[in-house]
Protein backbone atom coordinates (compact mmCIF):
# COMPACT_ATOMS: atom_id res chain seq x y z
CA UNK A 1 0.00 0.00 0.00
CA UNK A 2 1.13 3.42 -0.77
CA UNK A 3 2.79 5.85 1.71
CA UNK A 4 0.90 8.63 0.96
CA UNK A 5 -2.61 7.70 1.04
CA UNK A 6 -3.55 6.06 4.64
CA UNK A 7 -5.93 2.95 3.68
CA UNK A 8 -9.65 3.14 4.48
CA UNK A 9 -11.31 0.07 7.28
CA UNK A 10 -12.68 -1.60 4.50
CA UNK A 11 -9.01 -2.27 2.86
CA UNK A 12 -7.42 -2.68 6.14
CA UNK A 13 -10.50 -5.40 7.07
CA UNK A 14 -8.40 -7.53 3.79
CA UNK A 15 -4.71 -6.04 3.22
CA UNK A 16 -3.28 -5.37 6.95
CA UNK A 17 -0.81 -7.71 8.00
CA UNK A 18 -1.19 -9.46 5.36
CA UNK A 19 1.38 -9.44 2.44
CA UNK A 20 2.77 -12.26 -0.12
CA UNK A 21 4.24 -15.23 1.72
CA UNK A 22 8.50 -14.55 1.49
CA UNK A 23 8.80 -18.39 0.33
CA UNK A 24 6.29 -19.10 -1.88
CA UNK A 25 4.57 -15.93 -2.47
CA UNK A 26 1.24 -17.25 -1.34
CA UNK A 27 -1.41 -14.65 -1.72
CA UNK A 28 -3.45 -15.84 1.44
CA UNK A 29 -1.93 -15.89 4.86
CA UNK A 30 -0.32 -19.30 5.27
CA UNK A 31 -1.57 -21.42 8.37
CA UNK A 32 2.09 -21.69 10.16
CA UNK A 33 1.66 -24.75 11.70
CA UNK A 34 4.80 -25.13 13.53
CA UNK A 35 5.94 -25.09 17.10
CA UNK A 36 9.56 -24.18 16.35
CA UNK A 37 11.49 -21.89 14.29
CA UNK A 38 15.28 -23.12 13.11
CA UNK A 39 17.77 -20.05 14.47
CA UNK A 40 19.95 -18.66 12.02
CA UNK A 41 22.77 -19.34 14.78
CA UNK A 42 23.44 -19.27 18.36
CA UNK A 43 24.10 -15.60 17.98
CA UNK A 44 20.54 -15.28 16.55
CA UNK A 45 18.95 -17.22 19.09
CA UNK A 46 20.29 -14.75 21.89
CA UNK A 47 19.49 -11.89 20.28
CA UNK A 48 15.56 -13.29 20.22
CA UNK A 49 15.75 -14.22 23.34
CA UNK A 50 17.22 -11.45 25.18
CA UNK A 51 14.19 -9.38 23.24
CA UNK A 52 17.10 -7.22 21.09
CA UNK A 53 15.78 -8.75 17.91
CA UNK A 54 12.13 -9.70 16.79
CA UNK A 55 11.64 -12.65 15.35
CA UNK A 56 10.14 -16.19 15.91
CA UNK A 57 11.21 -18.78 18.71
CA UNK A 58 8.56 -21.03 19.73
CA UNK A 59 4.61 -20.83 18.85
CA UNK A 60 3.93 -20.14 22.70
CA UNK A 61 5.24 -16.64 22.08
CA UNK A 62 4.80 -15.71 18.90
CA UNK A 63 3.88 -17.62 15.10
CA UNK A 64 3.49 -15.82 11.51
CA UNK A 65 -0.34 -16.69 10.93
CA UNK A 66 -1.32 -15.46 14.53
CA UNK A 67 1.32 -12.10 13.78
CA UNK A 68 -0.56 -11.21 10.89
CA UNK A 69 -3.85 -11.11 12.76
CA UNK A 70 -2.55 -9.39 15.69
CA UNK A 71 -0.86 -6.35 13.58
CA UNK A 72 -4.47 -6.68 11.52
CA UNK A 73 -6.55 -5.94 15.27
CA UNK A 74 -3.99 -2.97 15.76
CA UNK A 75 -4.95 -1.19 12.64
CA UNK A 76 -8.99 -2.32 12.99
CA UNK A 77 -8.77 -0.59 16.81
CA UNK A 78 -6.09 2.33 15.70
CA UNK A 79 -4.00 1.18 18.35
CA UNK A 80 -0.12 0.79 18.48
CA UNK A 81 -0.08 -3.13 18.62
CA UNK A 82 -1.83 -5.78 19.87
CA UNK A 83 -1.63 -9.37 21.41
CA UNK A 84 -4.02 -12.26 20.91
CA UNK A 85 -4.66 -15.03 23.01
CA UNK A 86 -7.08 -18.15 23.11
CA UNK A 87 -10.13 -16.70 24.10
CA UNK A 88 -11.92 -13.21 25.09
CA UNK A 89 -11.31 -14.76 28.72
CA UNK A 90 -8.14 -14.86 28.48
CA UNK A 91 -7.62 -11.50 26.40
CA UNK A 92 -9.58 -9.94 30.04
CA UNK A 93 -6.42 -11.84 32.78
CA UNK A 94 -3.71 -10.74 29.65
CA UNK A 95 -4.98 -7.08 30.57
CA UNK A 96 -5.14 -7.16 34.01
CA UNK A 97 -2.00 -9.13 34.21
CA UNK A 98 0.73 -6.25 33.74
CA UNK A 99 -1.54 -4.04 35.80
CA UNK A 100 -2.76 -5.64 38.97
CA UNK A 101 -0.98 -7.53 42.07
CA UNK A 102 -2.10 -8.71 45.23
CA UNK A 103 -4.06 -6.37 46.82
CA UNK A 104 -5.33 -4.15 43.38
CA UNK A 105 -8.72 -3.57 42.18
CA UNK A 106 -10.10 -2.65 39.07
CA UNK A 107 -13.18 -0.80 38.89
CA UNK A 108 -15.52 -2.30 36.65
CA UNK A 109 -19.23 -1.38 35.23
CA UNK A 110 -22.03 -3.72 36.70
CA UNK A 111 -23.49 -4.60 32.82
CA UNK A 112 -21.46 -7.30 31.34
CA UNK A 113 -21.15 -10.26 29.88
CA UNK A 114 -21.91 -13.17 32.58
CA UNK A 115 -18.82 -15.11 32.50
CA UNK A 116 -17.08 -11.54 33.74
CA UNK A 117 -19.11 -10.79 35.91
CA UNK A 118 -18.05 -14.58 37.34
CA UNK A 119 -14.26 -14.38 36.54
CA UNK A 120 -14.19 -10.72 37.99
CA UNK A 121 -16.14 -11.15 40.95
CA UNK A 122 -14.89 -14.56 42.29
CA UNK A 123 -12.32 -16.18 40.17
CA UNK A 124 -9.63 -13.17 40.43
CA UNK A 125 -9.83 -12.99 43.76
CA UNK A 126 -7.66 -16.20 43.90
CA UNK A 127 -4.52 -13.59 42.46
CA UNK A 128 -5.34 -11.30 45.49
CA UNK A 129 -7.12 -9.02 42.72
CA UNK A 130 -10.53 -7.45 42.97
CA UNK A 131 -13.46 -5.48 41.46
CA UNK A 132 -15.53 -2.86 42.75
CA UNK A 133 -18.51 -2.93 40.66
CA UNK A 134 -20.53 0.58 39.24
CA UNK A 135 -22.94 1.25 36.94
CA UNK A 136 -21.50 3.39 34.80
CA UNK A 137 -24.31 5.67 34.06
CA UNK A 138 -23.41 7.03 37.56
CA UNK A 139 -20.33 9.03 36.87
CA UNK A 140 -20.02 10.10 40.41
CA UNK A 141 -20.39 6.40 41.43
CA UNK A 142 -17.20 5.47 39.15
CA UNK A 143 -15.08 8.64 40.26
CA UNK A 144 -15.84 7.60 44.14
CA UNK A 145 -14.96 3.91 43.34
CA UNK A 146 -12.16 4.68 42.15
CA UNK A 147 -8.84 4.40 45.35
CA UNK A 148 -5.52 4.53 45.31
CA UNK A 149 -5.22 0.79 44.89
CA UNK A 150 -7.50 0.89 41.37
CA UNK A 151 -4.93 -0.14 38.00
CA UNK A 152 -7.60 0.74 35.59
CA UNK A 153 -11.47 1.17 34.77
CA UNK A 154 -13.16 -1.58 32.74
CA UNK A 155 -16.06 -1.90 30.74
CA UNK A 156 -17.86 -2.46 27.72
CA UNK A 157 -18.62 -0.32 24.58
CA UNK A 158 -22.41 -2.09 23.66
CA UNK A 159 -22.59 -3.94 27.14
CA UNK A 160 -23.73 -7.12 27.32
CA UNK A 161 -26.66 -8.26 27.62
CA UNK A 162 -28.99 -5.35 26.85
CA UNK A 163 -26.72 -3.72 24.50
CA UNK A 164 -26.67 -0.40 25.94
CA UNK A 165 -23.87 1.86 24.97
CA UNK A 166 -21.55 3.20 27.69
CA UNK A 167 -20.35 6.71 27.45
CA UNK A 168 -16.38 6.05 27.06
CA UNK A 169 -15.85 9.99 26.11
CA UNK A 170 -16.98 10.52 30.35
CA UNK A 171 -15.12 7.13 31.53
CA UNK A 172 -11.80 7.91 29.47
CA UNK A 173 -12.06 11.26 31.26
CA UNK A 174 -12.54 9.98 34.98
CA UNK A 175 -9.40 7.24 33.96
CA UNK A 176 -7.29 10.25 32.86
CA UNK A 177 -7.89 12.13 36.04
CA UNK A 178 -6.96 9.14 38.51
CA UNK A 179 -4.17 8.10 36.37
CA UNK A 180 -5.27 4.64 35.18
CA UNK A 181 -6.09 3.11 31.89
CA UNK A 182 -9.60 2.72 30.48
CA UNK A 183 -9.87 -1.10 29.38
CA UNK A 184 -13.15 -1.17 26.86
CA UNK A 185 -14.12 -4.75 25.43
CA UNK A 186 -15.08 -3.67 22.25
CA UNK A 187 -16.19 -7.43 21.33
CA UNK A 188 -20.50 -6.73 20.83
CA UNK A 189 -19.58 -3.32 18.82
CA UNK A 190 -16.49 -4.43 16.73
CA UNK A 191 -14.12 -1.85 15.48
CA UNK A 192 -16.69 -1.59 12.44
CA UNK A 193 -19.26 0.32 14.59
CA UNK A 194 -16.86 1.97 17.49
CA UNK A 195 -13.09 2.36 18.36
CA UNK A 196 -12.49 2.82 21.71
CA UNK A 197 -8.96 4.34 21.39
CA UNK A 198 -10.82 7.42 19.60
CA UNK A 199 -13.08 7.95 22.74
CA UNK A 200 -9.75 7.78 25.09
CA UNK A 201 -9.79 4.15 25.68
CA UNK A 202 -6.02 2.80 26.70
CA UNK A 203 -6.41 -0.76 26.49
CA UNK A 204 -9.62 -2.86 23.58
CA UNK A 205 -10.01 -6.25 24.79
CA UNK A 206 -12.29 -8.31 22.27
CA UNK A 207 -13.82 -12.08 22.14
CA UNK A 208 -12.62 -12.60 18.51
CA UNK A 209 -15.21 -15.56 18.90
CA UNK A 210 -17.98 -13.49 18.02
CA UNK A 211 -18.51 -11.07 15.11
CA UNK A 212 -14.97 -10.59 14.16
CA UNK A 213 -14.92 -14.45 13.32
CA UNK A 214 -18.64 -14.23 12.87
CA UNK A 215 -19.59 -17.64 12.23
CA UNK A 216 -18.99 -19.70 15.32
CA UNK A 217 -16.46 -21.70 14.60
CA UNK A 218 -13.09 -21.01 17.02
CA UNK A 219 -12.67 -19.00 20.13
CA UNK A 220 -9.82 -16.45 20.12
CA UNK A 221 -9.11 -13.24 22.10
CA UNK A 222 -7.09 -10.14 21.67
CA UNK A 223 -5.83 -6.51 23.37
CA UNK A 224 -5.03 -3.69 21.32
CA UNK A 225 -3.15 -1.11 23.55
CA UNK A 226 -3.49 2.63 22.20
CA UNK A 227 0.31 3.24 22.70
CA UNK A 228 -0.69 6.21 24.37
CA UNK A 229 -0.81 5.53 28.61
CA UNK A 230 2.46 6.68 29.68
CA UNK A 231 3.34 3.75 32.22
CA UNK A 232 6.26 5.42 34.00
CA UNK A 233 4.28 8.52 35.37
CA UNK A 234 3.60 7.12 38.60
CA UNK A 235 4.66 4.29 40.54
CA UNK A 236 1.63 2.31 40.12
CA UNK A 237 2.58 0.16 37.20
CA UNK A 238 6.08 -1.43 38.19
CA UNK A 239 5.74 -4.52 35.85
CA UNK A 240 5.52 -1.67 32.91
CA UNK A 241 8.11 0.93 34.54
CA UNK A 242 10.95 -0.64 36.57
CA UNK A 243 13.19 -3.77 36.00
CA UNK A 244 11.81 -6.64 34.73
CA UNK A 245 14.40 -9.58 36.50
CA UNK A 246 13.50 -12.41 33.94
CA UNK A 247 15.03 -10.29 31.23
CA UNK A 248 17.82 -9.29 32.82
CA UNK A 249 16.70 -5.85 34.82
CA UNK A 250 14.98 -4.61 31.27
CA UNK A 251 12.61 -1.76 31.81
CA UNK A 252 9.38 -2.38 28.93
CA UNK A 253 8.05 1.48 29.28
CA UNK A 254 11.97 2.79 28.80
CA UNK A 255 12.81 0.12 25.84
CA UNK A 256 9.89 -0.22 23.59
CA UNK A 257 7.94 2.79 24.35
CA UNK A 258 4.70 2.92 23.40
CA UNK A 259 5.05 -0.95 22.60
CA UNK A 260 5.43 -1.74 26.16
CA UNK A 261 2.34 -3.25 26.65
CA UNK A 262 2.38 -5.59 23.51
CA UNK A 263 5.57 -6.60 24.59
CA UNK A 264 5.45 -7.64 27.93
CA UNK A 265 1.86 -9.28 26.44
CA UNK A 266 4.16 -11.88 24.65
CA UNK A 267 7.70 -11.30 26.83
CA UNK A 268 5.86 -12.17 29.41
CA UNK A 269 1.67 -12.91 29.73
CA UNK A 270 1.92 -15.58 26.68
CA UNK A 271 5.27 -16.71 27.85
CA UNK A 272 4.12 -17.63 31.35
CA UNK A 273 0.57 -17.96 31.61
CA UNK A 274 0.48 -19.99 27.93
CA UNK A 275 -3.46 -18.10 26.88
CA UNK A 276 -1.57 -18.75 23.36
CA UNK A 277 -4.37 -18.60 20.54
CA UNK A 278 -3.54 -21.26 17.98
CA UNK A 279 -2.50 -20.40 14.18
CA UNK A 280 -5.52 -22.84 12.31
CA UNK A 281 -8.06 -20.64 14.83
CA UNK A 282 -6.10 -17.14 13.81
CA UNK A 283 -6.95 -18.12 10.37
CA UNK A 284 -10.55 -18.85 10.65
CA UNK A 285 -10.81 -15.45 12.52
CA UNK A 286 -8.84 -13.49 9.54
CA UNK A 287 -11.05 -15.13 7.25
CA UNK A 288 -14.10 -13.82 9.30
CA UNK A 289 -12.72 -10.19 9.43
CA UNK A 290 -12.73 -9.85 5.89
CA UNK A 291 -16.16 -9.55 5.65
CA UNK A 292 -16.69 -7.45 8.76
CA UNK A 293 -18.28 -4.39 7.20
CA UNK A 294 -20.52 -5.99 5.04
CA UNK A 295 -21.74 -8.55 8.12
CA UNK A 296 -22.15 -5.92 10.66
CA UNK A 297 -24.20 -3.68 8.12
CA UNK A 298 -27.04 -6.22 7.56
CA UNK A 299 -26.69 -7.37 11.51
CA UNK A 300 -27.66 -3.73 12.37
CA UNK A 301 -30.79 -3.27 9.43
CA UNK A 302 -31.84 -6.55 10.99
CA UNK A 303 -31.64 -5.99 14.44
CA UNK A 304 -33.37 -2.73 14.19
CA UNK A 305 -35.69 -4.21 11.93
CA UNK A 306 -36.75 -7.14 14.35
CA UNK A 307 -36.65 -4.99 17.45
CA UNK A 308 -39.05 -2.38 16.03
CA UNK A 309 -41.24 -5.36 15.35
CA UNK A 310 -41.04 -6.70 18.92
CA UNK A 311 -41.28 -3.16 20.50
CA UNK A 312 -45.01 -2.93 18.78
CA UNK A 313 -45.76 -6.09 19.53
CA UNK A 314 -48.47 -6.37 22.53
CA UNK A 315 -46.67 -9.92 23.88
CA UNK A 316 -43.42 -7.95 24.74
CA UNK A 317 -43.26 -5.58 27.69
CA UNK A 318 -40.00 -3.98 26.54
CA UNK A 319 -37.11 -4.01 24.16
CA UNK A 320 -33.36 -2.46 25.09
CA UNK A 321 -32.04 -2.11 21.54
CA UNK A 322 -30.15 1.15 22.02
CA UNK A 323 -30.78 1.85 18.01
CA UNK A 324 -34.59 2.26 19.09
CA UNK A 325 -35.83 6.26 18.87
CA UNK A 326 -37.37 5.21 22.18
CA UNK A 327 -33.91 3.71 23.78
CA UNK A 328 -32.64 6.15 26.82
CA UNK A 329 -29.23 5.28 25.20
CA UNK A 330 -29.90 6.44 21.47
CA UNK A 331 -28.33 10.12 21.81
CA UNK A 332 -24.86 8.24 23.71
CA UNK A 333 -25.07 5.23 20.88
CA UNK A 334 -25.28 8.15 17.88
CA UNK A 335 -22.30 9.49 19.55
CA UNK A 336 -20.18 6.44 20.57
CA UNK A 337 -21.07 3.95 17.37
CA UNK A 338 -22.99 6.39 14.91
CA UNK A 339 -23.16 3.32 12.12
CA UNK A 340 -25.31 1.47 14.56
CA UNK A 341 -25.89 -0.28 17.93
CA UNK A 342 -24.73 -3.82 17.00
CA UNK A 343 -27.32 -6.67 17.00
CA UNK A 344 -27.50 -7.83 20.10
CA UNK A 345 -30.10 -6.72 23.23
CA UNK A 346 -33.17 -8.12 25.39
CA UNK A 347 -36.67 -8.33 25.38
CA UNK A 348 -38.91 -8.56 28.34
CA UNK A 349 -41.96 -11.23 27.88
CA UNK A 350 -44.88 -10.58 29.77
CA UNK A 351 -45.65 -14.32 31.52
CA UNK A 352 -42.20 -13.99 32.92
CA UNK A 353 -39.50 -17.03 33.54
CA UNK A 354 -42.12 -19.51 32.44
CA UNK A 355 -42.97 -18.04 29.22
CA UNK A 356 -39.32 -17.37 28.42
CA UNK A 357 -38.04 -20.87 28.88
CA UNK A 358 -41.03 -21.94 26.21
CA UNK A 359 -40.33 -19.10 23.92
CA UNK A 360 -36.51 -20.21 23.30
CA UNK A 361 -37.92 -24.54 23.14
CA UNK A 362 -40.70 -23.10 20.95
CA UNK A 363 -37.94 -21.49 18.08
CA UNK A 364 -37.16 -23.21 15.05
CA UNK A 365 -34.76 -20.66 13.42
CA UNK A 366 -32.84 -19.38 15.78
CA UNK A 367 -30.47 -21.53 17.81
CA UNK A 368 -30.62 -21.76 21.34
CA UNK A 369 -27.20 -21.35 22.35
CA UNK A 370 -24.41 -19.36 24.72
CA UNK A 371 -23.04 -17.37 22.44
CA UNK A 372 -23.13 -14.04 20.08
CA UNK A 373 -22.15 -11.92 16.86
CA UNK A 374 -22.40 -15.17 14.54
CA UNK A 375 -24.03 -15.04 10.99
CA UNK A 376 -26.89 -17.46 12.43
CA UNK A 377 -29.49 -16.04 14.50
CA UNK A 378 -28.92 -17.34 18.37
CA UNK A 379 -31.36 -16.78 21.57
CA UNK A 380 -30.62 -17.47 25.31
CA UNK A 381 -32.67 -17.22 28.71
CA UNK A 382 -29.74 -15.27 30.54
CA UNK A 383 -31.55 -15.83 33.95
CA UNK A 384 -31.46 -19.70 33.55
CA UNK A 385 -28.35 -19.93 31.35
CA UNK A 386 -24.86 -17.28 31.30
CA UNK A 387 -26.09 -15.29 34.44
CA UNK A 388 -27.32 -18.50 35.66
CA UNK A 389 -24.51 -18.41 38.91
CA UNK A 390 -24.93 -14.57 39.68
CA UNK A 391 -27.36 -13.69 42.11
CA UNK A 392 -30.71 -12.37 41.92
CA UNK A 393 -29.73 -8.87 42.34
CA UNK A 394 -26.46 -9.49 40.27
CA UNK A 395 -28.40 -10.66 37.23
CA UNK A 396 -31.21 -7.49 37.33
CA UNK A 397 -27.69 -5.43 37.63
CA UNK A 398 -26.33 -6.62 34.44
CA UNK A 399 -29.96 -6.79 33.01
CA UNK A 400 -31.07 -10.42 33.12
CA UNK A 401 -33.81 -11.04 34.93
CA UNK A 402 -36.04 -13.66 34.89
CA UNK A 403 -38.56 -12.17 32.69
CA UNK A 404 -35.69 -11.50 29.65
CA UNK A 405 -34.60 -12.83 26.92
CA UNK A 406 -31.63 -12.15 24.59
CA UNK A 407 -31.46 -12.04 20.95
CA UNK A 408 -28.55 -11.71 18.51
CA UNK A 409 -29.93 -11.14 15.02
CA UNK A 410 -28.04 -13.03 12.48
CA UNK A 411 -27.51 -11.85 8.43
CA UNK A 412 -30.69 -13.99 7.39
CA UNK A 413 -33.44 -12.70 5.75
CA UNK A 414 -35.22 -10.00 8.55
CA UNK A 415 -38.77 -11.25 7.51
CA UNK A 416 -37.79 -14.76 8.11
CA UNK A 417 -37.10 -14.21 11.97
CA UNK A 418 -39.66 -12.30 12.85
CA UNK A 419 -42.08 -14.63 11.30
CA UNK A 420 -40.19 -17.13 13.41
CA UNK A 421 -40.33 -14.94 16.71
CA UNK A 422 -43.87 -14.51 15.90
CA UNK A 423 -45.07 -18.18 15.96
CA UNK A 424 -42.83 -18.60 18.94
CA UNK A 425 -44.39 -15.81 20.84
CA UNK A 426 -47.94 -17.45 20.47
CA UNK A 427 -46.42 -20.63 21.56
CA UNK A 428 -44.90 -18.89 24.78
CA UNK A 429 -47.79 -17.00 25.86
CA UNK A 430 -50.79 -18.84 24.47
C1 LIG B 1 -18.00 -13.89 24.79
C2 LIG B 1 -17.57 -12.67 25.47
C3 LIG B 1 -16.46 -12.67 26.32
C4 LIG B 1 -15.66 -13.92 26.59
O1 LIG B 1 -15.08 -14.37 25.41
P1 LIG B 1 -14.68 -15.92 25.15
O2 LIG B 1 -14.09 -15.87 23.80
O3 LIG B 1 -15.97 -16.70 25.22
O4 LIG B 1 -13.75 -16.29 26.23
C5 LIG B 1 -16.09 -11.49 26.90
N1 LIG B 1 -16.77 -10.35 26.69
C6 LIG B 1 -17.86 -10.32 25.89
C7 LIG B 1 -18.58 -9.04 25.69
C8 LIG B 1 -18.29 -11.47 25.26
O5 LIG B 1 -19.37 -11.42 24.46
Amino acid sequence: MSEQRSPGFDTLLIHAGARPDPATGARQIPIYQTTSYVFRDADHAAALFNLQEVGYIYSRLTNPTVAALQERMAALEGGQGAVCCSSGHAAQIMALFPLMGPGKNVVSSTRLYGGTVTQFSQTIKRFGWSAKFVDTDDLDAVKAAIDDDTRAIFCESIANPGGYVTDLDAMAKIADAAGIPLIVDNTTATPYLCRPIEHGATLVVHSMTKYLTGNGTVTGGCIVDSGKFDWSASDKFPSLSQPEPAYHGLKFHETFGPLAFTFHGIAIGLRDLGMTLNPQAAHYTLMGIETLSLRMQRHVENAEKVAKWLEDDPRVDFVTYAGLESSPYKAVADRICPKGASSLFTFGLKGGYEACVKLVDSVDIFSHVANLGDTRSLIIHSASTTHRQLTPEQQEAAGAAPNVVRLSIGIEDADDLIADLDQALAKATA
